[in-house]
């Protein structure tokens, strides 16, 4: 296929990839196709997809119920702005994002990727208060193992050693790490930190019960409990970023259901449109959003990207939402955690392994020694499957869609490489 080499060799020297040393970096897999679970190369190989590239799919690839919605949505209104013109996918978009969110979530701010929508829930908190007369309160609380995006402001609020806080260390605002409160003297440690700076406390962000790109950390929902309970005690705003938790992931919808917490601000963005089109929404409690309400023109939100509520992009996820109505996706999140729980927990007894965490649709194996992240990536895409472990942890997190017998695939690739990586250490 000579026009294949052609955009790979005579493209590949203009693009700078994301997180990738260029001088040492493997060529990348040149995609041609994707369906269902499958991602299809260049060379005619197959991949079954187990991560969901980076946890968006939920449906699987080119799910005939999107597509429709999208072209019909193209051949009518792709993009008009956002400013005094609105129009029908995001309208019922917002409408039905309010009514499946728990509690009085109910104001949709459209953006177009989590970090935006992160740093929009910022402004939310931070003005929320300055509108309140309390612009001393503008500080905010995150997590270790926390990942909030990659922009300036979401930078700040990523673990000091995970994240890039030392490459950008003067030019990020100064915020606050806290430990997540597991344990009652822990609990306590998290309450005095929240009743000492609580004047100077805009709000607290958490991934709620898996903390993502920090290494698929995992906490309880009594742990998130707290929390919420924590910031509703101390006057603090409750921020949960569930930009990779929300729509299923963990088993409810939401993530914050589980615990049964209703945040004052969530984020929304990966599956939100079913992995097809970037869209993200940043939505607010009654209360938040009546803060902003006044005869001040500036104590409006101050925010509007070009291509906020994308027409294309909302109706990709209102036919996403569709299929969490008209398909099985909660129970399929079910019999997947049963089966990463039965088909990874085995990795525990390799050497090289700490750990092995499972929750929802998300199976996570933490590795302990040398790491050769590239090796275990290669392995993986030689024996027919795409999975991309960074840091210390392989992990899957597959489609909603499935198949056992798919599924079974990913997991004995697991433990195929590191068992090969164990008799190796
Ligand atoms: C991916 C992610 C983000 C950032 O989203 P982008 O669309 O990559 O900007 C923020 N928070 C969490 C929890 C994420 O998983």
């Amino acid at each position: 296929m000579p026009e294949i080499r052609d955009w790979l060799t005579e493209g590949l020297p203009h693009i700078w990839l994301p997180y990738t040393q260029m001088a040492t970096a493997a060529t990348p897999l040149a995609v041609v196709a994707t369906q269902g679970t499958r991602i299809r190369l260049a060379d005619g190989r197959e991949l079954i997809d187990g991560i969901s590239s980076w946890w968006t799919a939920c449906h699987g690839y080119n799910h005939p119920h999107i597509r429709a919605a999208v072209e019909r949505q193209f051949a009518t209104l792709p993009h008009v702005m956002f400013a005094g013109l609105v129009h029908e996918p995001a309208l019922r978009l917002a409408q039905r994002l309010a009514a499946l969110l728990p509690g009085d979530l109910e104001r949709v701010f459209f953006t177009e990727s989590g970090s935006v929508a992160v740093e929009v829930a910022l402004k939310m908190a931070i003005q929320y208060w300055r509108n309140q007369g309390r612009p001393e309160k503008k500080r905010i609380v995150y997590f270790r193992h926390a990942y909030h995006g990659d922009t300036f402001a979401t930078m700040a609020l990523c673990d000091p050693e995970e994240g890039m806080h030392a490459l950008f260390a003067g030019t990020m605002p100064d915020q606050l790490m806290a430990e997540l409160p597991t344990d009652e003297s822990m609990r306590r440690a998290f309450d005095l930190l929240l009743e000492t700076h609580a004047d100077r406390l805009a709000a607290v962000i958490i991934e709620p019960l898996v903390q993502g790109a920090g290494g698929m950390q995992m906490h309880d929902a009594q742990t998130l409990a707290f929390v919420a309970e924590a910031c509703a005690r101390h006057k603090v705003l409750l921020i949960a970023d569930e930009i990779m938790t929300g729509f299923g992931r963990t088993g409810h919808m939401f993530a914050c259901e589980e615990a049964n917490v209703v945040p004052d601000i969530i984020c929304l963005s990966k599956a939100l449109t079913g992995g097809t089109l970037p869209l993200a929404a940043t939505v607010a409690r009654r209360h938040v959003f009546e803060a902003f309400l006044s005869n001040d023109p500036s104590a409006a939100l101050m925010h509007g990207p070009t291509y906020m509520a994308n027409a294309l992009a909302c109706a990709a996820a209102n036919a996403s939402l569709d299929l969490f109505e008209s398909e099985p996706r909660l129970a399929q999140v079910a019999a997947i955690e049963a089966q990463l729980q039965a088909e990874l927990t085995p990795c525990t007894e390799l050497a090289g392994v700490a750990d092995v965490r499972v929750k929802g649709a998300i199976g996570a194996v933490e590795l302990s020694g040398r790491i050769d992240l590239d090796r275990l990536r290669r392995r993986f895409a030689e024996l027919g499957v795409w999975v991309r472990p960074f840091g210390k942890v392989v992990y899957l997190m597959p489609p909603f869609i499935i198949t056992a017998e798919d599924l079974a695939t990913l997991t004995a690739a697991v433990r195929r490489v590191l068992t090969e990586r164990a008799r190796q250490l």
